[in-house]
């Protein structure tokens, strides 16, 4: 039997097109028609009026949020505490401080209220306002976004969206990554679609896009010479990573519909199981591609723990794979101020995030199950 992914690449059959057509125009560099042209695809789906400009990666592009709203030596910048490093990283790139801040249990992100005595907490020991506040969507799921934003309005400080595990999933009907001052994509290997590795930073205005495309493609002035009164990087996505993600773009919403299908086979397979509850939209404003459908597994009540489960399923041939480990918890940001109320560190203790994509059947998800449940005592 096939080994079953996490989350596995899967090509629409359209990208080799795309790339020839690059090689056959010589356009084997950081720009060219196919950037373009996949810049307006993903243009057109967040709407809004919205910029994107395409990057080396979804780091790349949180870095690059910063670099823009100025953040620098000395400053902080809130940052969701539950989430993968990249989206603290490029804090620490800048000189400035990360703050974590811990999750609410409905959407697992980022907890409005803690958000708002984080940002009491560091006027009152700094003196000075926190520079950005980095939410992020896990798994896909959205945040209580509205929330979020009427705190951020309230104190005027620019919110980053890292949406970079949220491409196709909607707050209210509106895309995520579109609703703050900045919005991630991230088209990794493993992430919704893929341009082999690549991402993109969601911006405002085109003023915001021009400066975001400068600082990518090293901060040259438009002088005939090399001119440089700033620091730049080489952050440009390829004309054939983009080549690939315009081939991904003609089959996102078969994506989407399949991620969203596992979701809801988890859901009925899992249904009268006790203690293993399988993470969903918390209500109708909420809509979650899906991207790595998770569960919880109580060990008191389920049988069995976390541990058993990856254990068996290993064993089965099935990857499966733990939730974030917090920020606040990792060795290499210890020592940044974090306001915590146990709920990340609570999920890592009893999340798992199982086989979602695209080359995931019906019956390998109720082999996961069946997997899953031969471990209760
Ligand atoms: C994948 C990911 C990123 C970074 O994207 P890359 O394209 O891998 O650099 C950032 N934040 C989160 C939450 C992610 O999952």
């Amino acid at each position: 039997m096939a080994k079953v992914l996490l989350c596995l690449a899967h090509m629409s059959g359209n990208e080799m097109q795309y790339i020839q057509e690059a090689f056959d125009t010589n356009w084997v560099v950081p720009l060219g028609p196919n950037v373009n042209a996949f810049e307006k695809d993903l243009e057109a789906m967040c709407g809004e009026g919205k910029r994107v400009v395409a990057l080396s990666s979804g780091t790349a592009a949180i870095h690059l949020a910063m670099v823009n709203l100025g953040v620098t030596r000395g400053d902080e910048v809130i940052c969701q505490s539950m989430t993968f490093s990249a989206s603290a990283n490029p804090i620490v790139y800048q000189g400035a401080t990360p703050v974590f801040v811990d999750s609410e249990e409905r959407s697992w992100n980022m907890d409005a209220n803690l958000l708002e005595d984080a940002i009491k907490q560091r006027i009152a020991v700094t003196g000075r306002k926190p520079k950005a506040i980095v939410p992020v969507y896990l798994y896909g799921m959205p945040a209580y976004i509205d929330d979020i934003m009427e705190v951020a309005n309230r104190y005027e400080i620019p919110v980053i969206e890292d949406s970079a595990e949220g491409f196709g999933s909607r707050w209210k009907g509106r895309v995520v990554g579109t609703i703050g001052r900045f919005g991630i994509m991230s088209f990794n290997g493993n992430k919704m679609i893929t341009t082999s590795g690549g991402g993109a930073l969601i911006c405002p205005d085109d003023e915001t896009a021009r400066r975001t495309l400068f600082f990518a493609t090293q901060s040259r002035e438009p002088v005939p010479y090399y001119l440089h009164k700033e620091i730049g990087y080489n952050y440009r996505m390829s004309n054939i990573c983009a080549g690939i993600g315009r081939g991904q773009m003609t089959i996102l919403d078969e994506h989407l519909a399949h991620h969203r299908h596992l979701c809801d086979v988890y859901v009925s397979l899992l249904k009268d199981v006790e203690g293993i509850t399988v993470h969903v939209n918390p209500d109708e404003r909420f809509d979650s591609n899906c991207w790595l459908n998770t569960v919880l597994i109580d060990p008191v009540t389920s049988g069995t723990d976390c541990e058993r489960v990856m254990e068996a399923l290993a064993a089965a041939d099935i990857e499966s794979r733990p939730l974030w480990k917090p920020m606040h918890t990792q060795p290499v940001f210890a020592g940044a101020p974090a306001l915590v109320n146990g709920v990340s560190e609570r999920l890592f203790s009893m999340g798992l995030c199982l086989p979602s994509g695209p080359w995931v059947s019906d019956d390998d998800a109720a082999r996961v199950v069946d997997v899953m449940l031969s471990t209760r005592r």
